[in-house]
């Protein structure tokens, strides 16, 4: 059988073969894959004969995880229209930024974001045409959500829509700079989807949680469209909460996650701190986006038996991917590895010139196939720098062994320089993460008038634990060399997160 070539197809499939099949669940709402296309194709409808949406249009979602927005994409997708997620934690500031930059005309928006963060802006916004807000009640001129999604009266028409297209724009989420707006074709998340459904063997029958936000790619591509295309049932919650989280997991008899590993870590601890709750057996748990400290993922093991484990390396740029995926059979003997490029992706580690390096040598590592997006939105200069004959430029610092087993070894921003000695701040986080009073720890470079740089840990204890700034010296120096041994030690009681969980190590960088 062919392979579906847009988005909305993947839906329409699934559709013909699960229509009475639970599609979405969230709170107290069910839909069966009849009951949310027709509500997408009414959405659909609404924007294209009520407000003249066509191919090409920007649609912005901006909201935390919700119904709406997962009507919104695929409404989107029919026409030929854009969606462009928004971070629902950016400010006025931002929110406008990405706006302007994407020229959205549409706007799908939660009544407190809209209210608080947009509404201040919406003189600024000139391209801005419709709002909608996802409540049941007008907020000033936004219409409600429901009036699209119950829009009956119409005449259904089909949108030439190409594989080539634009899907979406995601912003990336701006843990190096000001976010470029990464532009993803329907094929690129065809692609994603496929490879998540080959490699883990995903079907119908999955149930997949999707706790870490719909507008960043892992809760979009990896859960949301690979489930939907596999014909599984997705299940929303707002945002990660470890009670509601693990309620959930036991209630929707959930057999897939992926997640960041800092969710791995709050559940560990939790069923540390619980040793009464047993989480239900599921079947896939993996992980990605940032590292994953090998000791976590041997605690989780043992507390899971029988679980399958996928460390999935990608990025916005690979439209989730996953590029590299380490697989269960190695799991635990190689926790270090991000594995092996998955078949559609071609990678390549090179030195500055862009020449390829000897296996075994670190350096920067490219990527190449039908995930990777074509380009950033309106940003030649960005296009220019990070793409070299359709390879992009990851910047990340990886090793690739004999066996093509690729190790991620930091960010190139984030590995610190001191008086010309590369040290990578994976491999001292690793170091630490053995240590038994840390739950948390990032190392980062602080500016040194000697060194260029100087190494610093800044470490999360684990409840109820104290540790001193020469514990930490002294375990580093047991284990590494002796630059490698931080200068600085700073205890916080969390680390700086963005929405994905990712460590805002910028905000780190100073010296305590
Ligand atoms: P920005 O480009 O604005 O800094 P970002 O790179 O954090 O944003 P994403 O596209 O979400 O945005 O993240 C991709 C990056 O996450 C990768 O380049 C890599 O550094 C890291 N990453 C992803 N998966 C893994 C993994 N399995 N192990 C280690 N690091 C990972």
């Amino acid at each position: 059988k062919d392979r579906p070539r847009t988005l909305w197809e993947t839906l329409v499939n699934t559709e013909n073969n699960f229509a009475h099949k639970e599609a979405i669940v969230f709170g107290k709402t069910r839909l069966t894959y009849k009951g949310f296309t027709q509500l997408c194709r009414n959405t659909a409808a609404f924007l294209s004969q009520e407000w003249d949406v066509e191919h090409g249009d920007r649609i912005a979602l901006f909201t935390n995880n919700c119904i709406e927005f997962c009507i919104g994409v695929y409404a989107a997708a029919k026409l030929g229209a854009v969606v462009v997620p928004v971070n629902a934690r950016f400010g006025s500031a931002e929110v406008k930024y990405v706006l302007s930059n994407s020229e959205t005309s549409v706007l799908i928006a939660e009544p407190e974001l809209l209210k608080e963060v947009v509404e201040p802006i919406m003189p600024e916004l000139p391209l801005l045409k419709h709002v909608v807000v996802t409540s049941d009640t007008r907020v000033n001129n936004a219409v409600p959500f429901k009036l699209m999604s119950n829009y009956l009266n119409f005449e259904e028409s089909e949108v030439n829509v190409n594989e080539d297209d634009a899907a979406f724009i995601m912003y990336t989420s701006g843990t190096t700079g000001i976010p470029k707006g990464a532009v993803g074709t329907h094929l690129n998340m065809i692609h994603s989807m496929m490879n998540y459904n080959n490699i883990m063997e995903t079907t119908h029958e999955e149930r997949t949680l999707i706790c870490v936000p719909l507008f960043h790619v892992t809760g979009f591509i990896a859960q949301l469209l690979h489930i939907i295309y596999a014909g599984g049932t997705v299940v929303l919650m707002t945002r990660y909460k470890t009670d509601l989280f693990t309620k959930l997991m036991d209630d929707e008899r959930i057999s897939y996650i992926i997640v960041v590993p800092t969710i791995y870590v709050f559940l560990v601890n939790y069923m540390r701190a619980n040793p009464e709750y047993k989480l239900p057996k599921f079947k896939i748990a993996a992980y990605g986006g940032a590292p994953m400290a090998p000791a976590t993922i041997k605690e989780l093991s043992a507390l899971l038996p029988g679980i399958r484990l996928f460390n999935a390396y990608g990025a916005t740029e690979t439209s989730s991917g996953p590029t590299t995926l380490l697989t269960p059979d190695v799991a635990l003997n190689m926790s270090e590895s991000v594995g092996k490029p998955v078949p559609v992706a071609e990678c390549k580690v090179v030195d500055e010139t862009g020449e390829e390096v000897p296996r075994g040598t670190a350096g920067e590592l490219w990527i190449k196939g039908p995930i990777v997006i074509p380009g950033y939105w309106k940003n030649n200069d960005a296009n220019i720098q990070n793409f070299t004959n359709g390879y992009w430029h990851s910047g990340d610092i990886a090793k690739m062994d004999d066996e093509c087993y690729i190790y991620i070894m930091d960010r190139k921003k984030d590995m610190i320089n001191r008086g010309g000695e590369k040290i990578f701040s994976v491999e001292v986080e690793e170091v630490l993460y053995r240590h038994p009073k840390v739950l948390e720890v990032a190392i980062v470079g602080v500016p040194d008038e000697v060194f260029g740089e100087e190494v610093k840990a800044v470490i999360v204890p684990k409840p109820d634990q104290q540790v001193d700034d020469e514990e930490i010296r002294a375990f580093v120096a047991s284990n590494l060399a002796e630059y490698k041994v931080p200068k600085f030690v700073e205890i916080l009681a969390e680390l700086p997160r963005n929405p994905g969980g990712k460590v805002l190590k910028s905000q780190l960088r100073y010296k305590p």
